[in-house]
């Protein structure tokens, strides 16, 4: 648009900024222009597939890139928020066992292009209402994809407006990874995904423990907050008999009490590569009473989308019944 006078820039900037619209719906600039400039700037994702569940609230696209990579993306309507859950990876590296991104293993990072417009495409689809939330919890480790991560929150901040109560970053715990991005006072919320307080049963479920054990980051969570001065917030996801006993409630407690840190648990979704039961809803119940108990502040994450594969963990690129065709990560 180099041969375009300045307000047309800014016309084309606050339709797709400001008003989540497609380059042909920005009826400020003239048609001809609309047409040049949608060829000339092809979006970088395709939807390949779209379904909903939730009567419509939950709705996840699996997105389609250049080089023919897939991810995808969950667009979750509440009453008071529209929250977009997105990936910052195809696949993820970091192989922990429950979660079905991590048992197809990594296909590659995203760029900046490729993960904003899935909070575009996401923005517009929400229409006409509009989208609150960004959560940084779809396919892949955000910090294992760091400047992208970083890019994408300063522009969601900048230009529209989103600031640390409506952007959401969720990591396996990749230490040094916090203690940087804790330097860069970027707007965002915290959410460490913990799920074991103890290094043996850590270690079993998040194999990236064995590199940064539980004391190495809390150390990076303690720079976190003494950095940012915000509060960050752990995501246990409880498995049947491994992390939601009596003696899991009081190790959580303990880790997470002196850093003032909230729990958010989440029910176990079921994945094709791990056979063991999420808890009961009885014990999802007692677990979150017994933190209480103990002080801690928790919240339970509602299991969102299931029955399209669409909840947390079960991001994968296959939907329901085409699941059993996913490639298994050979252990
Ligand atoms: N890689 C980042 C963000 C993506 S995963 C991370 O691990 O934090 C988003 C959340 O879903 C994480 O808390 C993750 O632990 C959780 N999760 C993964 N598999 C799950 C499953 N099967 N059931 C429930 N939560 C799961
Ligand atoms: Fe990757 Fe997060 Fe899944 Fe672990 S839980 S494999 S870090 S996406």
């Amino acid at each position: 648009m180099s041969d375009e006078p300045r307000y047309r820039v800014n016309q084309v900037w606050r339709g797709l900024w400001e008003q989540d619209l497609d380059l042909r719906a920005i009826t400020t600039i003239p048609k001809a222009l609309r047409e040049k400039l949608s060829t000339e700037l092809a979006p970088s994702v395709v939807a390949l597939e779209d379904v909903q569940s939730d009567l419509g609230a939950t709705r996840k696209w699996v997105f389609q890139m250049a080089d023919g990579a897939t991810v995808e993306t969950v667009l979750m309507t509440y009453d008071d928020r529209v929250t977009v859950c997105i990936s910052t990876q195809a696949g993820c590296a970091m192989g922990c066992t429950f979660c079905a991104t991590g048992q197809a293993g990594f296909t590659r990072q995203l760029n900046v292009g490729e993960v904003l417009e899935q909070v575009f495409f996401a923005a517009r689809a929400a229409a006409p209402r509009r989208l609150s939330n960004v959560v940084f919890m779809g396919m892949g480790e955000p910090l294992a994809n760091f400047p992208v991560t970083v890019e994408v929150v300063r522009r969601l901040h900048e230009y529209r407006g989103l600031s640390a109560r409506h952007l959401t970053v969720s990591t396996v715990g990749v230490a040094p990874a916090i203690e940087r991005l804790a330097l860069l006072g970027l707007p965002l919320t915290l959410a460490v995904s913990l799920h074991a307080a103890n290094d043996e049963t850590r270690n079993e479920l998040v194999p990236l423990n064995r590199r940064y054990p539980l004391e190495r980051l809390r150390q990076a969570c303690e720079k976190w907050n003494d950095t940012t001065k915000r509060r960050l917030s752990f995501e246990w996801a409880l498995i049947d008999g491994v992390n939601d006993t009596e003696q899991a409630m009081d190790e959580l407690s303990d880790y997470a009490r002196p850093l003032h840190a909230h729990v958010n648990l989440i029910p176990l979704n079921p994945t094709p590569g791990y056979l063991v039961m999420g808890s009961s809803t009885q014990t999802v119940k007692d677990f979150r009473d017994g933190l209480i108990e103990r002080g801690i502040n928790t919240t339970v994450r509602n299991t969102r989308g299931r029955s399209i594969d669409a909840a947390c963990g079960q991001l994968a690129n296959v939907t329901n019944a085409k699941r059993r065709a996913v490639q298994l990560r050979a252990r």
